[in-house]
């Protein structure tokens, strides 16, 4: 087997043999980049020659110390809207272009505390708004499962990254979907966390209220290595939560016994793909075989999810992009004649057109006089919906759902109508309104062969749940994952 097909783990193992080298790891890496990046473009920055240096730095004829150092030599990405210190941090926006942090993001320092090694700095929508990773100023990604089709977004290029074998792990942002619903297209794994367990300091704000990063991965197990790492309380970050440690790892092996599995009604409606239905309900029988007790249950509010969603993301973006002004840090336009001129230039050349229909839609339902029907509504309607998983889970451990209605689509095929692209949303964004965590894992493939992706739910800080779900599921359904562009 390629060694850049290995998980994290199945790396980690043969380091501790000392039968390869974190460099070897690098190296199989920029192999495939430099022979597929140029198609896929899942990256903006390629950061080889500082990963070799790093690689080559550590002491790789000594053994590994696992305990203190959970990710030695492994190379990771990092979405490119988490602050890394000395290296470009562009959003993939124009506005953002030439930017380089003086500081890191809390989850870049705890990853290099961890050991990890940075590969590079992944594409993504601009600002983290969109579905497909076509709204990036860099140029669009593509999905190695297909060429032609988008790999799902805003996390687009770190799910493409890792389906490409261009990275071992990788981080991505989850506003309303965007971990989720690219490892969902690219056949790997994603998980959102709960709002509020992984520190946000250093993630360029889209929607305070909503963002969050989480980890992305080959399988379940990488994923829970990686969240071992990132999930730390930070007084930096005032909705951190804080908590004692917590061993994801730790309850993977447990059986699913005992386990009660909600199947909402609202999530298998008409429109979704009778190949994604299948696979989904394939899966939901798979954990009733394993023990599991099924139950039908509803969640009455989540037609409203979309709705509220892009009435409360806009708002707050609207607010959080007014620092993009020209004036601190960022792209400025030169010729202004007055200090307006140059707001206005700046802005209109700076963002994109996507990011601009947010900051309109996000102003309009704050003024005076709009607000209290548009955002104040919202606002109550989200608590509508967190008040349906509140019950859901009093019943149940973890929900099992489609991560979207169909697999992923064509390059263009969305781009001109705003409406189509926010609806794949649609089973992704309720958790996020709720702050619960979500994670995603590949249950199968379409007629077309591009991967399905089933989203598991739980409640408020009960990752171990899903992990321990996902891990069971991945076990039984066995999906392949293939050496894709080889
Ligand atoms: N697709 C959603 C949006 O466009 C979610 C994006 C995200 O989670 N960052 O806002």
């Amino acid at each position: 087997m390629k060694l850049a097909h290995l998980t994290i783990t199945q790396a980690q193992d043969l380091l501790l043999k000392g039968e390869i080298t974190p460099v070897d790891l690098v190296e199989a890496l920029i192999d495939r980049i430099n022979a597929y990046d140029e198609n896929i473009n899942a990256y903006i920055t390629v950061l080889g020659e500082e990963a070799l240096e790093q690689a080559r730095s550590m002491k790789d004829t000594q053994k590994p110390d696992l305990e203190k150092h959970p990710l030695y030599g492994i190379p990771i990405a990092v979405k490119d809207l988490i602050c890394t210190e000395g290296i470009k941090t562009t959003c993939a926006s124009r506005i953002l272009q030439t930017f380089v942090p003086p500081y890191n993001a809390t989850v870049f320092d705890a990853l290099k505390r961890a050991g990890a090694i940075i590969i590079g700095k992944t594409n993504m929508d601009e600002f983290a708004m969109g579905s497909s990773t076509e709204n990036s100023a860099m140029g669009v990604c593509r999905n190695p499962w297909d060429l032609d089709r988008i790999p799902g977004g805003s996390s687009g290029g770190s799910a493409a990254a890792l389906a490409a074998d261009m990275c071992f792990g990788a981080l991505g942002s989850d506003t309303g979907g965007s971990i989720r619903q690219p490892a969902s297209y690219c056949g790997v794994v994603g998980l959102k966390p709960t709002y509020g367990l992984v520190s946000r300091f250093g993630l360029v704000a889209f929607a305070s209220s909503l963002d969050q990063i989480g980890p992305m991965a080959k399988d379940v197990r990488d994923t829970a290595l990686l969240l071992n790492v990132i999930a730390t309380y930070d007084e930096r970050d005032s909705t951190s939560i804080p908590r004692e440690k917590m061993d994801y790892l730790k309850d993977l092996e447990e059986g699913l016994e005992g386990f009660t599995v909600g199947v909402p009604e609202e999530y298998f409606v008409g429109g979704i793909d009778a190949d994604v239905e299948n696979a989904v309900r394939g899966a939901i029988k798979l954990a009733e075989e394993m023990g599991a007790k099924v139950k039908k249950i509803s969640l009455p509010h989540t037609e409203y999810g979309v709705a509220v969603y892009y009435i409360i993301a806009p708002a707050e973006a609207s607010s959080n992009l007014a620092r993009y002004d020209g004036v601190k840090y960022g792209y400025r336009y030169e010729e202004a004649k007055s200090l307006m001129d140059m707001y206005c230039e700046t802005r209109s050349r700076g963002f994109g057109a996507e990011v601009k229909r947010r900051i309109m839609l996000g102003t309009y339902v704050l003024s005076a006089g709009y607000y209290d029907a548009y955002y104040k509504k919202a606002s109550q309607v989200r608590t509508l919906i967190k008040r349906d998983f509140d019950e859901a889970f009093k019943e149940c451990d973890v929900l099992i759902t489609p991560v979207a209605p169909t697999t992923a689509f064509k390059i263009g095929e969305k781009t001109d109508d705003p409406l189509q692209m926010y609806l794949t949303d649609i089973f992704t964004l309720p958790a996020s309104l709720a702050g619960i965590p979500g994670m995603s894992i590949p249950c199968g493939l379409d007629g077309n062969g591009m991967p399905i992706g089933l989203q598991i739910l739980a409640a408020h800080l009960n990752e171990s749940k899903i992990f321990r779900v996902a891990y069971n599921l991945e076990k039984a359904i066995g999906f392949e994952r293939k050496e894709l562009g080889s």
